[in-house]
C-alpha cells in the first residue's frame, strides 16, 4: 500500500501565525456568495484559481508577488467574516494582507500618498471640516481634468459623482437628516 501525502503549501500556512486560520476553511463557498465584489464580478476576475474572499488569501499564500492585486479588489465590508461557519474571518485576513503590501513592494505609491494626506486630515478636524466645505468647488472643474485622467482608471465608463453642497456632518448638526429627530441645541 502506498500513502501519498499532498502538502500543497499547507505547512507554510501553518507556520504563519497571522494566517494559519485559513486552514480551518471547509470550502463551503459562503464567503463568495455573500461577497459583493464576487457577486458582481464573478470568479474569472480573480487571478488565482480559487476566487472570492478565501481565494484571495490562498492566492497570497501561494504567490504574493503575482496575486497581490486581488487584495485590493476587496471592499472590506467583512460580510464574509460574519457568514463563515469555520471562523476563518476571510475579510480580516485580507485586511492583514493589505497591510503587508508595502513589505513585498506592491503597495500602490499613489494610494500610499493619498493615505498620508487622509491621515493628516483626520488628525486635524478643523482642516478636515475646511476641506469638506471646499469640496463642492470640485464640481466646477471639468471632468477631463479630474475624472478622466491616467490617475483615475475607474473614471472610464463612469460619470463623475457630484459633491453634495453640504456634508452629512453639517446636515446632522442642523438637524436636517431624514428620519432623525435630533436637533443640536
Ligand atoms: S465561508 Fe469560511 S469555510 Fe466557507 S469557503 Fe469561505 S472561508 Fe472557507
Amino acid at each position: 500500500m502506498h500513502v501519498v501525502l499532498v502538502d500543497n503549501g499547507r505547512s507554510n500556512i501553518l507556520e504563519s501565525e497571522e494566517h494559519r486560520q485559513i486552514l480551518q476553511c471547509i470550502r463551503c463557498g459562503a464567503c463568495m456568495n455573500t461577497c459583493p465584489v464576487y457577486r458582481r464580478s464573478g470568479g474569472h476576475s480573480y487571478t488565482y484559481v480559487i476566487p472570492g474572499p478565501i481565494g484571495v488569501s490562498l492566492g497570497m499564500m501561494h504567490n504574493p508577488t503575482f496575486e497581490y492585486n486581488n487584495v485590493s479588489a476587496c471592499s472590506l465590508c467583512l460580510s464574509c467574516d460574519s457568514v463563515c461557519p469555520a471562523k476563518v474571518a476571510p475579510g480580516s485576513q485580507i485586511y492583514i494582507w493589505r497591510q503587508s503590501l508595502s513589505q513585498i513592494g506592491k503597495a500602490d505609491p499613489l494610494k500610499r500618498e493619498m493615505s498620508v494626506g487622509m491621515d493628516v486630515l483626520f488628525e486635524h478636524p478643523d482642516l478636515y471640516q475646511a476641506a469638506l466645505r471646499m469640496a463642492p468647488l470640485a464640481n466646477l472643474v471639468p471632468e477631463s481634468m479630474t475624472h478622466f485622467t491616467r490617475l483615475n482608471p475607474w473614471g472610464i465608463g463612469h460619470t463623475k459623482p457630484e459633491f453634495a453642497k453640504k456634508s452629512f456632518h453639517q446636515l446632522w448638526k442642523e438637524g436636517k437628516v431624514d428620519g432623525m429627530k435630533h436637533k443640536k441645541k
